[in-house]
């Protein structure tokens, strides 16, 4: 449906490692209190919230987890980064590691149509299958289809919560549009369709890339 669900169809397409960072911050709300250290506690109100967690805490995931950039099938980073201040700390971890990104995919869509996705998204609290209560509705209401776990509303899909993460989008993410246009990396993409049909014109466009530049998976 959104950036999660193209990051996971391109990782399995391509045999890469897919880090999220929102992933990674969703995994840790659900251990025990007290597994919990004082930072990721402050990270998980920023994001309950819809508020950017701090670059410090975040950056600290993304090191942890430092490996997936050396996986042979290549990366996919989901949600990260989304301030100038995590692109440059990414940039020198790459230029450090020798390592290069082959693009920066900005999926676009009109503002009344994110507001639409994503108050209406529901997951699946086992399988973490994602629904929509009127694009993709479940065939019994509030259960999933595939593993009849219960259907629950993020909290940062809350409509007080969408609001908070459209303006921290804008304030703190959108100038990394102007940054990656200016590394010649930006591929901005459609994301109205299905996601098979978004999927495809990701492909369609990565195919474009220069060779050496990326490869996917049945080519390599
Ligand atoms: P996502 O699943 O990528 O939409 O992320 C969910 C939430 O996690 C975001 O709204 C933020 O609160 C937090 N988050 C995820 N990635 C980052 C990041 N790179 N920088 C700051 N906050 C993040």
């Amino acid at each position: 449906m959104g950036k999660g669900t193209q990051a996971e169809l391109l990782t399995e397409r391509l045999d890469a490692c897919h880090l999220s960072t929102g992933d990674v911050f969703r995994a840790a709300g659900k251990r025990r209190d007290c597994d919990q250290s004082p930072a990721m506690k402050a990270a998980l109100e920023y994001m309950r919230s819809g508020e950017l967690v701090p670059d410090s805490t975040v950056w600290e995931m993304v090191r942890e987890r430092s490996h997936c950039l050396l996986h042979c099938g290549g990366f996919i980073l989901d949600g990260f980064p989304r301030t100038l201040g995590q692109a440059i700390s990414l940039k020198d971890l790459l230029e450090k590691e020798k390592l290069s990104l082959s693009a920066v995919l900005n999926y676009e869509l009109p503002l009344d149509e994110i507001v639409q996705r994503l108050s209406g998204r529901r997951t699946c609290e086992k399988c973490k299958s994602v629904f929509h209560v009127t694009e993709r509705p479940s065939k019994g209401k509030g259960v999933c289809d595939r593993c009849g776990g219960r259907l629950f509303q993020r909290e940062d899909d809350r409509p007080e919560s969408i609001t908070v993460r459209l303006e921290a989008y804008e304030r703190s993410t959108a100038p990394l549009i102007q940054f990656y246009k200016n590394l010649g990396l930006l591929m901005p993409i459609v994301a109205q369709g299905s996601p098979d049909e978004i999927l495809a014109r990701t492909i369609e466009k990565m195919d474009k890339l220069p060779v050496g530049k990326y490869q996917s998976a049945d080519k390599r």
